[in-house]
């Protein structure tokens, strides 16, 4: 675990770590990984690591609008 976040690739500033995750196949090895969603509160911008390489660049989420409406505070 660490609770260092990388900065946005899109702006700079520290993204957000949040105790989301993503079930995914990696292309590179075919192996289900988990990835953390790493949204951005500056730009709004959703990234994503893969778990267990928590150093590789932030990839955009698949699925941003998820992560925003959650991360939005409710209404509907
Ligand atoms: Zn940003």
């Amino acid at each position: 675990m660490t609770d260092a976040a990388p900065p946005c690739p899109s702006c700079g500033a520290a993204l957000r770590v949040v105790g989301d995750f993503l079930l995914c196949v990696r292309e590179d090895d075919g192996k289900r990984v988990c990835r953390t969603s790493l949204p951005c509160p500056s730009c709004g911008a959703v990234w994503t690591v893969w778990a267990d390489r928590p150093d590789s660049p932030p990839e955009p989420h698949p699925f941003p609008q998820v992560i925003r409406k959650r991360e939005g505070g409710g209404g509907s």
